[in-house]
């Protein structure tokens, strides 16, 4: 099957703003990496950029389970022979270089990984501070048995937030980091909530996400099923306040990652969650919506398939795989 016939065969809905709630939109283009015929709709109201319509939560519970790996990284189970070849080495250090400031290495203190893939995040974490007891959820169950090995813990817990939220009773953690996972969540501002839950009262959330308006992002390669949100420093930044966090850092710049990337360090607030007055106007939407249509659409695909180590070795494997 084309991956366009089995992005169709998906069961989609059509959403309000995943920040605002607004309905106001307007569409940005039709395109994605794997010809899947995804829209990219913006919000008149909070400016974020995002799938609409967008596959059910039924429907994506089942393509992670079963297709997200493969489509997304071309593997099903993580090896050493991925870990070298790909950024996440580059990625683990940039997050602990970025909280050393914030965490001495013989501190006591306990870190949840929020999608902790192959573990790579949490080993990095673990031996740059000592100190840290070190837990991690991974949907994925490939992923989370060799977490466990790799990172050297038992505490890998396999299953989504809203599972582990659920079915266990986890205690404070001092430090939460979440890198590249916010922008598949259907609802983040509750996502970065539960997080909040998670967290003590002086406690620090790194979040890393993929950033749209980046100069470096070229073409439509940036653009696939798995990514419901396309954020930008300033609806990222939104989101954060929006949960009810204030934003210690801003990270823009060195982040290693396949596509362009932004990150920031947040702690509680004691503001409530969803009180947050919108600052972007009219013209900054204007002028992100342009932004993003230049990144994105103002390319050659060719351009985007030779644009990244692995994109031309995932494109050939779709290729493969569907043909
Ligand atoms: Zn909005």
């Amino acid at each position: 099957m084309k991956p366009y016939n089995y992005y169709s065969s998906l069961e989609k809905e059509n959403t309000l703003c995943l920040l605002c709630s607004s309905s106001a939109m307007e569409l940005l283009g039709v395109g994605d990496r794997y010809g899947m015929g995804i829209k990219t709709v913006s919000c008149k109201s909070c400016g974020l950029f995002f799938t609409n319509p967008r596959p059910t939560q039924l429907a994506m519970d089942e393509f992670y389970k079963t297709k997200y790996r493969e489509f997304y990284e071309s593997v099903e189970k993580p090896t050493i022979e991925y870990i070298k070849k790909g950024p996440f080495q580059a990625r683990a250090n940039f997050v602990a270089n970025a909280l050393k400031p914030y965490i001495s290495s013989s501190d006591d203190k306990r870190l949840l990984d929020v999608g902790c893939a192959d573990g790579t995040l949490l080993k990095t974490m673990s031996e740059r501070f000592p100190g840290l007891s070190i837990s991690g959820l991974e949907p994925n169950p490939n992923f989370a048995s060799f977490a466990k090995q790799y990172a050297g813990t038992s505490n890998i817990f396999t299953g989504s937030l809203k599972k582990y939220l659920d079915d266990s009773k986890p205690e404070n953690f001092d430090v939460i980091t979440i890198t590249h996972v916010l922008e598949h969540m259907p609802r983040p501002v509750e996502t970065l909530l539960h997080l909040k839950s998670l967290l003590k009262e002086q406690g620090l959330l790194y979040i890393e996400v993929p950033n749209v308006l980046d100069n470096r992002v070229k073409g439509i390669g940036a653009v696939h099923i798995a990514h419901i949100i396309s954020f930008y420093p300033k609806t990222f930044e939104t989101c954060i306040k929006m949960a009810g966090f204030e934003i210690v850092e801003f990270f823009l710049e060195g982040l290693p990652a396949m596509t362009p990337s932004m990150a920031a360090i947040a702690r509680p607030s004691e503001k409530v969650a969803y009180e947050f007055n919108l600052d972007i106007s009219r013209d900054e939407i204007e002028k992100s919506q342009k932004q993003y249509k230049k990144n994105i659409f103002g390319v050659a695909e060719e351009a985007a398939k030779s644009r990244s180590f692995s994109m031309r070795r995932i494109m050939d494997y779709i290729k493969n795989k569907f043909s």
